[in-house]
């Protein structure tokens, strides 16, 4: 089949599975609808399936309120830009607020200068036994330096509330940050920030004299296990692989989702000795895995991976790289997939693409 026959049938599926949950909770075939029940049927939004299942567990039914909030939270596709905004905007109001406390307060400070001024004046030309003149300039000075004090406490108190207000707004920014760089599925970085890592570790391993390397792999045999068992049991897989390469990195290492069922892993300061017991790791982590459908018990046997691996050198670049490990993931197919070849493995020099198997 081809890759756009096969991308129409799994469209397809998650379009039944959407249109029988609009049946059987007699919802609104709305467009809203359609997408929130099409989304859970992928399991690309974690959250919304959670929130979902929550909401289907403490009531017994989703209300028409529900599924606006749902469909706001999770989907709404002016979201994220929303959220910017939102915090733009109140970022400016926190700014705004703070200023004119500030030009409040200098305006206290100004009117204690003048005053103190006039009292100094008044105070040059006072007879000595003119108390009740004395008493009034002290008094009226004692009433500034109140009224200052007052000033300085409430500017205080703004500033600490702004504080905290925009430390609030940092980390919403942080996790909006986060959603956008995230792969939703499996919970990796997604292509985009892969791609701006991997450029970063490019410069920072030229400057810093470090080795840096790269990994690429890829299922074997995934479009047939899809054949088999239904795309969302594949989504599944692509669960457990990522899980796999999570548990087998360190934390300077990044591990992202690149394409469908490819991931990459880049390993700053890691020569391609160790990137290679690396990616051996993650290939055996993977196929040690019995996999089993958690709502039949079915068993669905074992998947396998395949892994090139390719470490920097002097003039790459993030395309060269990526060149060099993706023909030894091609060499380790061709050599009979569940395995890790690289850049130094003779049969990766003699090249070719790899086989297509059906
Ligand atoms: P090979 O060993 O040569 O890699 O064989 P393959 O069948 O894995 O390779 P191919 O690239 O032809 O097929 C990739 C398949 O991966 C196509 C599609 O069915 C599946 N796939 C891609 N992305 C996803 C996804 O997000 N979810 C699921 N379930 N399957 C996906
Ligand atoms: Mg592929
Ligand atoms: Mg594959």
């Amino acid at each position: 089949m081809t890759g756009q026959a096969d991308e129409h049938q799994r469209t397809m599926a998650f379009a039944d599975i959407a249109l029988g949950q609009i049946r059987a909770l007699r919802q609104p075939a709305s467009p809203r609808n359609y997408e929130i029940w099409y989304t859970y049927a992928t399991g690309y939004s974690p959250s919304l399936n959670q929130k979902i299942n929550d909401t289907l567990k403490e009531k017994g039914a989703l209300s028409d309120a529900d599924l606006e909030q749902i469909y706001e939270s999770y989907l709404s596709p002016t979201r994220l830009s929303e959220k910017i905004d939102t915090v733009g905007s109140r970022v400016m109001g926190e700014i705004e607020q703070v200023m004119a406390m500030i030009a409040a307060a200098a305006g206290t400070a100004t009117h204690l200068n003048e005053n103190l001024a006039s009292a100094t004046d008044k105070l040059n030309h006072a007879q000595p036994k003119d108390r009740d003149g004395l008493r009034m300039i002290v008094e009226s000075l004692v009433q500034s330096a109140k009224e200052m004090e007052e000033s300085n406490a409430k500017l205080e108190a703004r500033l600490n509330a702004s504080k905290q207000e925009i430390t609030d707004l940092q980390n919403n920014l942080e996790t909006v940050r986060n959603e956008s760089l995230t792969d939703p599925l499996t919970q990796l970085a997604n292509r985009k920030y892969f791609d701006e890592t991997l450029a970063q570790a490019i410069e920072d391993g030229r400057q810093r004299k470090e080795a840096l390397s790269l990994i690429m792999t890829d299922i074997d045999h995934f479009k047939a296990f899809n054949d088999n068992f239904g795309h969302l049991t594949g989504d599944q897989v692509l669960r457990l692989v990522a899980m796999s390469v999570k548990a087998n990195v360190k934390g300077q290492d990044t591990a992202a989702r690149y394409g469908g069922e490819e991931f990459a892993i880049i390993l700053p300061n890691t020569v391609l000795r160790s990137a290679i017991t690396v990616a051996d790791h993650i290939r055996k982590a993977v196929m040690t895995k019995e996999l089993m459908k958690r709502s039949t018990g079915e068993h669905l046997g074992r998947i396998t991976i395949s892994l090139g691996v390719a470490t920097a050198h002097g003039n790459d670049t993030v395309q060269s790289l990526i060149e060099r490990a993706d023909a030894c993931l091609y060499a380790a197919k061709r050599h009979g997939r569940n395995r890790v070849m690289c850049e130094t493995d003779p049969e990766v020099a003699a090249g070719g693409m790899p086989a297509k198997v059906a």
